[in-house]
C-alpha cells in the first residue's frame, strides 16, 4: 500500500524569520502523526534554515526547482548537488508556473528529472492542463505528453524513485479545486502511463499527488480517491494550522492513522 505524501510549496514567500517559524509550526503540529510523508519546499534562501529546523523530525525539506547541470556558468540557477548540500531530499520539477512564466519546456523538464535523479533527489514531476485544454477535451493528451517527456528516457529503476503531481493549471491559486472524480480519472491514466514507461509494480508504488487549491475542506474527499496519494499544497501551506490539517487528512482518508513518528 502506498504511503500518502503531502508537500508544501511556499513559492516566493517568507523571509528567513517567517520560514523558520512556519517550519517550526508544521513540525510541531505534525508531532505524533504517522502514515504520511511530509515535505516542505521553501524558497532557496531559506532551504538551509528550514532543513535545520526539520533535522531530527520525520519531515523533510525540498526545493522548488533545480537546474540540469551539475555546476557552471548558469547565473541565478541552483544545481541538484547544491540542493542536496542544503539538506533537501526532494525537488519539484516542471511546475506550471515554471513552464508558463519562465518558458520551461518539456525537454528541460526531462533534463531536470535526469539531473535530480543522478544527484539522489526525488523529482516531484508536475503535469496538468490549462482550462482551455480541458475545455477542448485535451486533458489526457496534455498530461500524457508531459509525463512521457519527463520520464521516457529514464530506466524503470529511476522512474521508481520519482513522484508525480497532477496539478490542473485552472485549479492553481483559484479556490476551485478539481472534483474528486476529475482528479481520479487523470490519476488513473497517469498510473497507466507510468506502467507503460516502467512496470506495473513501479506504477503501483508511485505516489501521484493532487495539487490545485487544496484546502482543509477540499482535501479529505480528494485524498479518499484510490489513486490520489496525497497532495501538493501552495497557498494553504503558508499557514501552519491549515497545512497540518491537510496533512492529517491524508492518512485518515487512507485508513492509516497511527502512532507518533518522533
Ligand atoms: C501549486 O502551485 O503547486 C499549488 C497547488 O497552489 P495552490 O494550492 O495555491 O493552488
Amino acid at each position: 500500500m502506498r504511503e500518502p505524501v503531502v508537500v508544501g510549496n511556499w513559492k516566493m514567500h517568507t523571509t528567513l524569520v517567517e520560514a523558520r517559524a512556519l517550519a517550526e509550526g508544521v513540525r510541531d503540529g505534525c508531532r505524533g502523526l504517522t502514515g504520511v510523508r511530509v515535505v516542505l519546499c521553501p524558497p532557496f534562501t531559506a532551504l538551509g534554515a528550514v532543513s535545520q529546523v526539520l533535522a531530527g523530525s520525520a519531515i523533510q525539506a525540498g526545493a522548488q526547482d533545480c537546474h540540469w547541470a551539475t555546476q557552471g556558468a548558469y547565473t541565478g540557477a541552483v544545481s541538484p548537488a547544491q540542493i542536496v548540500d542544503a539538506g533537501a531530499r526532494t525537488v519539484i520539477v516542471g511546475h506550471s508556473e515554471r513552464r508558463a512564466i519562465f518558458g520551461e519546456t518539456d525537454e528541460m523538464v526531462g533534463q531536470k528529472v535526469a539531473a535530480a535523479l543522478a544527484a539522489g533527489l526525488v523529482p516531484l514531476v508536475c503535469v496538468g492542463e490549462t482550462g482551455a485544454e480541458r475545455a477542448a477535451g485535451r486533458t489526457n493528451a496534455v498530461v500524457e505528453r508531459q509525463v512521457r517527456a519527463a520520464l521516457q528516457d529514464r530506466s524503470a529503476e529511476e522512474i521508481g524513485r520519482a513522484w508525480l503531481a497532477y496539478e490542473p493549471v485552472w485549479a492553481i491559486g483559484t479556490w476551485q479545486a478539481a472534483t474528486p472524480a476529475q482528479a481520479a480519472e487523470v490519476h488513473a491514466r497517469l498510473r497507466e502511463i507510468v506502467a507503460e514507461l516502467a512496470t506495473s509494480s513501479v506504477a503501483q508504488r508511485c505516489p501521484i499527488l493532487y495539487g490545485g487549491s487544496l484546502k482543509p475542506d477540499s482535501a479529505p474527499a480528494l485524498f479518499a480517491e484510490a489513486d490520489v496519494d496525497g497532495g501538493l499544497v501552495g497557498g494553504a501551506s503558508l499557514k501552519a494550522v491549515d497545512f497540518v490539517e491537510i496533512v492529517r487528512a491524508a492518512p485518515s482518508a487512507k485508513g492509516r492513522t497511527g502512532s507518533p513518528i518522533h
